[in-house]
């Protein structure tokens, strides 16, 4: 429906242009609402280690096989506005924090649903907005209060913390033997915080390569890089032990110019000389090298077929065409300087290994510079029976990356399965009671949708949701405050004693970025198409 207006006069005012669809108040509301719950009950039921997988199939027949939220909503194709705000949500959770983006699009989506129930009884949208806003806020400040310090120095914690990240995957069953690879990669790379006290991580420096075959117990942390490269030439040695590493970003070869010259030849003398020539000029760059004392060449542009030849006669190892990130990063796990000019190059330039290898993965020839010494950047070489099972494993080894991240950074965490939200729920509704009528109202409401992460924990495990959800409070009330939905043996209990343990900024992400979301859906009375 276009806005016709007319004038005291009777002549219309065009506002919008013709074809231009409006949706006003509470239509406009509820069919926001209707579309951002649609989403969040697609994830719903892949929400912890008892959720269901999904198949996603894409335009072209590829397969991908996921529990992960995020993914999820990456790849459907979702054309509705609110539904696209819900993949923002998870979107920026994934961004900031890494994990949670299911709970944070389940949290949303009941967020809204509750607030339905108040639209239904005339609450006016205002009202739950500042009512949601004020108990994120309380929601915040009592995660701030349950939350506990811990040791970054305590291994053992750490693979307790990436191990629940990768419980509720694909993967789980392998997740003690993938916590501790991720645990002592993030270990591996970080690096003081000037100005603070505190540490940092670069999640760059930390490679993922990934290879279908074997199995995941294959999955190994390299002290170095692997490049998906084979060494250039087949007379050059394939392992080199105390590598002296020297890493170029300039080519092994003769520059051709800008400009396309001509040379006129007219006695084959002088063929001969340009030719030796060009072979002179390569061998005095394969001199260098060796003036420098490397006996590894790895270069990020080309290198001539004669280069090669020269390298491989004194038995210097080269891979040739590395990607600039991984040049970045071998500079950091190896300690040598990237050089320009091969002029430049001296001894104090190279970087050092244990050993370069070149060695067979399934039918590539990959090669392993291994063996660094303290590398600031590393490897994961993820194996797995199937293409999308090392998928899977990717996924799932993201966000263990950046669960661990997230606690090396900020040591504060929390336990899991759904025992901080049960808590946050029962510690809000006592704390509704010295709020004002309709505040009130929205905060209950609040703290209903946040008990929609324990009861969505249950329901996926086929747990009696009432009885669950009874129980829980029961216990909560009484003071116990990590008790929480067990769904591995189908209980309400400690989740601390269970070593189910999330970084706290995890939580407070998924509340910010779902109260956002909910509370920007609820303020639109007008879409305009
Ligand atoms: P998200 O994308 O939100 O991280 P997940 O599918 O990874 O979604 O599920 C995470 C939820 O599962 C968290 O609330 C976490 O505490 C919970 N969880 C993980 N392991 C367990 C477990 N063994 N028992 C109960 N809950 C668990
Ligand atoms: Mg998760």
């Amino acid at each position: 429906m276009a806005s016709i207006q007319t004038t005291a006069g009777g002549m219309p005012v065009l506002i919008l242009k013709e074809g231009t669809k409006e949706n006003k108040g509470k239509e406009a509301q509820r069919n926001n609402i209707t579309a951002a719950k649609l989403i969040s009950e697609i994830v719903k039921t892949s929400l912890g280690p008892r959720g269901m997988d999904k198949m996603l199939v894409d335009t072209l027949g590829d397969v991908t096989i996921t529990n992960d939220g995020a993914t999820i909503l990456k790849e459907i194709d979702v054309q509705h506005p609110a539904a696209k705000m819900m993949v923002e949500v998870s979107k920026s959770v994934d961004n900031e924090v890494g994990d949670g983006t299911t709970s944070s699009v389940v949290l949303a989506g009941a967020l809204l649903e509750k607030a339905e129930d108040l639209l239904n009884k005339d609450v006016h949208p205002s009202v739950i907005v500042d009512g949601y806003t004020a108990a994120s806020e309380q929601a915040l400040k009592l995660l701030q209060k349950i939350g506990i310090k811990v040791d970054v120095e305590d291994r053992e914690l750490l693979i307790k913390i990436a191990r629940t990240s990768m419980d509720s995957k694909l993967v789980s069953d392998d997740s003690p033997i993938l916590a501790q690879t991720v645990v002592d990669a993030i270990k591996q790379v970080a690096e003081k915080n000037e100005g603070s006290d505190g540490l940092k991580i670069d999640l760059d420096n930390i490679k993922v390569e990934k290879k279908a075959g074997g199995s995941m117990r294959d999955t190994a942390l390299i002290k170095g890089i692997v490049l998906d490269k084979e060494v250039v030439h087949a007379g050059m040695p394939k392992r080199i032990e105390g590598a002296k590493i020297a890493l170029l970003n300039s080519a092994l070869e003769i520059e051709k110019t800008e400009m396309s010259a001509e040379i006129r030849i007219n006695d084959p003398q002088q063929m001969q000389m340009f030719l030796d020539e060009e072979n002179r000029m390569l061998k005095s760059m394969v001199d260098k090298i060796m003036a420098a004392d490397a006996n590894v060449v790895l270069c990020q542009k080309g290198i001539d077929d004669i280069a090669q030849h020269y390298l491989s006669k004194v038995g210097i190892l080269a891979v040739r065409r590395i990607k600039e990130s991984d040049l970045f990063k071998l500079a950091k796990a190896t300690g040598a300087r990237i050089v320009n000019n091969i002029d430049d190059l001296t001894s104090k330039d190279l970087g050092s290994a244990d050993v370069v290898e070149e060695r067979k993965v399934e039918t590539d020839r990959w090669v392993f510079i291994e063996g660094c010494k303290n590398p600031k950047a590393v490897t994961i070489l993820v194996r797995g029976g199937s293409q999308r099972v090392v998928d899977e494993a990717d996924r799932s080894i993201h966000d263990a990356l950046m669960v661990t991240k997230d606690v090396v950074e900020k040591p504060i965490i929390v336990a899991g399965g759904g025992a901080p939200e049960a808590y946050i729920a029962n510690e809000l509704r006592q704390w509704s009671s010295s709020l004002e009528g309709r505040a009130q109202l929205a905060v209950n409401k609040f703290a209903d949708a946040i008990d929609s992460i324990p009861l969505a924990l249950s329901e996926n495990a086929g747990m009696d949701p009432i009885d669950t959800m009874a129980e829980l409070r029961a216990k909560q009330n009484k003071g116990m405050k990590w008790t929480g939905v067990n769904v591995r043996s189908t209980t309400v209990s400690d989740m601390f004693k269970q070593n189910i343990l999330e970084p706290v900024v995890i939580k407070e992400q998924i509340i910010k970025s779902a109260t956002e979301a909910a509370c920007m859906l609820l303020r639109i009375d007008d879409v305009i198409a």
